[in-house]
């Protein structure tokens, strides 16, 4: 294990009876390039039921992995307790009492691991921008400021490593931006974050790193830089038919193709604007629109998850998961 390694683990692996949560998994989280002093943000990418929220709470020390080994700030997991007061972890909403104040309940939940001193919370309040609520009592914050209390409960021990599963979720744009904010201010400050996240925009803005984890396996690792600059020149495509232009482009080899969010048609891979025009225009496809395209984290995961479904798995199985909606 490297000395900037926050998070390492080889082979892990949970089974539930015969569902294989999380399967083999080698995952290397470092803390940031030597000489920056900010933190870096891992990014925990997958479709539901991938393997997400059992890797965190084995790392976290609430579940115990059925094989494999996991070092945590270079301790292994079993001896986390050594390690606790470093990690800070938000895995499922804390239970806020609606009727204690943010304080009271920062406290509470303190005492339940030890206790902390008030300035330790009041730091912590003050960090996700609570301090001036600290009083109020929660049933009457939003759920943005749950979210974020919540993280200020995982802040109060002044960990170096904040692991978050889904800080995201349920957020409007505006709870967003708060824990975007938030977690770049923790990062400038050099804590290491590993969160996991369906929200490919915000994971795009945010992260620095991420890891791709599918059927409990991880298929895809790296500098978020380096994944999209690789694959080729980007090239996004608007033509009549979609799904014709997507089986066509499917057929080229070292070609990957995923339709976007807003109609259009994302291409990466070893063809150039001219050749992929002609290739479409020969299948009978009209194309209104053919630009360079910055690629984008959301069509890197779409091309790395179908690449995973064609390369890993049994047919049966294929057919099974290609149909079960999930993303
Ligand atoms: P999501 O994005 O939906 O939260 P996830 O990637 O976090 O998904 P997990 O919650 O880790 O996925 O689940 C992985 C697999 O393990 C799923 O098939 C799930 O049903 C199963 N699983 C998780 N926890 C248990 C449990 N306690 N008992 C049995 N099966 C479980």
């Amino acid at each position: 294990m490297s000395a900037s390694s926050v998070i390492e683990t080889e082979g892990l692996t949970k089974h539930f009876g015969h569902i294989r949560a999380v399967d083999g998994l080698d995952l290397s989280v470092h803390a940031g390039a030597i000489f920056v002093h900010a933190g870096a943000i891992f990014g925990f990418l997958g479709p539901n039921g991938a393997g997400k929220s059992t890797t965190i709470r084995m790392l976290t020390g609430l579940l115990r992995p059925t094989g494999g080994e996991a070092r945590v700030l270079g301790r292994p997991i079993r001896d986390r307790l050594r390690v606790g007061r470093s990690i800070g972890a938000l895995v499922d909403e804390p239970a806020f009492y609606p009727y204690l104040t943010a304080r009271q309940n920062l406290r509470l939940l303190a005492s339940l691991s030890g206790g902390a001193r008030a300035e330790e919370i009041q730091e912590a309040l003050k960090l996700v921008g609570l301090d001036q609520d600290a009083d109020r009592k929660l049933h009457t914050f939003s759920h943005g400021m749950r979210q974020r209390l919540g993280i200020a409960q995982a802040l109060v021990p002044r960990p170096r490593l904040l692991i978050l599963d889904e800080p995201a979720s349920g957020l409007d744009p505006e709870g967003l931006a708060e824990v975007r904010d938030l977690l770049r201010r923790l990062s400038e400050e050099g804590m290491t974050i590993f969160l996991s996240s369906h929200l490919l925009g915000e994971v795009e803005q945010l992260c620095t790193d991420v890891g791709v984890i599918s059927h409990g396996k991880l298929i895809a690792q790296g500098a978020v830089g380096g994944l999209l600059a690789g694959g080729g020149p980007a090239v996004r495509l608007r033509v009549d038919d979609a799904r014709k232009a997507l089986s066509v482009l499917a057929d080229l080899p070292n070609v990957m193709a995923a339709a976007t969010g807003d109609g259009s048609i994302e291409v990466g891979g070893e063809r150039d604007s001219a050749q992929l025009n002609e290739l479409l225009v020969r299948a009978g496809v009209r194309v209104y629109e053919l630009r360079p395209a910055h690629r984008t984290l959301e069509s890197f995961y779409l091309e790395t998850m179908r690449a995973g479904k064609s390369n890993d798995r049994p047919d049966a199985e294929k057919a099974e998961n290609d149909n079960d909606g999930s993303g």
